[in-house]
């Protein structure tokens, strides 16, 4: 299965493609996790994404582009991959679509979580991550079963520089600017399933298998 999961910031798209990787046995590809841990390495890419980040702004294009690019050429990515956070801008689709036709593979699915601004705000601000495995939760909607601690790995969470509510606003702002069109892009190739993401974790969860069962 090819896939991408769409939505703003705090949709809901990294909780859907963890519990999408441990049930289909395909990557979840995120760039988001990807350019952290970058910046936590301190390499070249990790230092030229850094200030994008922290403002909230979008890595340049080609950067993203050149990570994916690469990484869906691996090995385990032959049996599918989620897409998480990725593709974030027009270019960047066409970028995918270029690369995924090289390879002579097609997406099957992209769905894109709905949820309010205010829920956006309250989910940002609450989320914990693994430093660890990346793992998201929320002090109140999804709490570790113990305090600070990963469930899966027994990492450390922390809170993300970039989830401060200013830093929050001015992401909902990219989205709305540079992402959003792509809902359009992929209702008109066809791929394209609207969710409720305003519900429950596990009831996403429910429409979203039943929206891959479909396609
Ligand atoms: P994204 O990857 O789209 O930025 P996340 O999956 O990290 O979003 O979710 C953002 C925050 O909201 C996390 O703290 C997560 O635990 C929480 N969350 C995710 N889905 C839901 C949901 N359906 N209801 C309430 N909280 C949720
Ligand atoms: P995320 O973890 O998806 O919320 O992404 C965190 C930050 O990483 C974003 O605010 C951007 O600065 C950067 N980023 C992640 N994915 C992309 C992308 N596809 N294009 C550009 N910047 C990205």
């Amino acid at each position: 299965m090819k896939l991408i999961l769409l939505g703003p910031p705090g949709a809901g798209k990294g909780t859907q493609a963890k519990m999408l990787t441990d049930r289909f046995r395909i990557p979840q590809i995120a760039t988001g996790d990807i350019l952290r841990g970058a910046v936590q390495a301190g390499t070249a890419l990790g230092l030229q994404a850094k200030s994008f980040m922290d403002a909230g702004a979008l890595v340049p294009d080609e950067v993203v582009i050149g990570i994916v690019r690469e990484r869906l050429q691996q090995e385990d990515c032959s049996a599918g991959f989620i897409l998480d956070g990725f593709p974030r801008t027009v270019a960047q689709a066409d970028a995918l679509q270029a690369t995924l036709a090289g390879l002579n593979r097609r997406l099957d699915r992209v769905i894109s979580l709905t949820v309010d601004a205010d829920a956006l705000v309250e989910r940002l601000t609450g989320r914990r991550t693994c430093r660890n495995c990346g793992r998201g939760f929320h002090v109140l909607f999804d709490p570790p079963r113990q305090e600070q601690l990963c469930d899966a790995c027994g990492g450390e969470l922390y809170q993300r520089d970039d989830d401060r509510e200013e830093t929050i606003r001015k992401r909902l702002t990219v989205y709305a600017q540079q992402t959003s069109p792509l809902i359009a892009y992929y209702q008109a190739a066809g791929l394209l399933t609207e969710l409720d993401g305003m519900q429950a974790i596990a009831d996403v969860q429910e429409q979203v298998l039943a929206a891959l069962q479909a396609a």
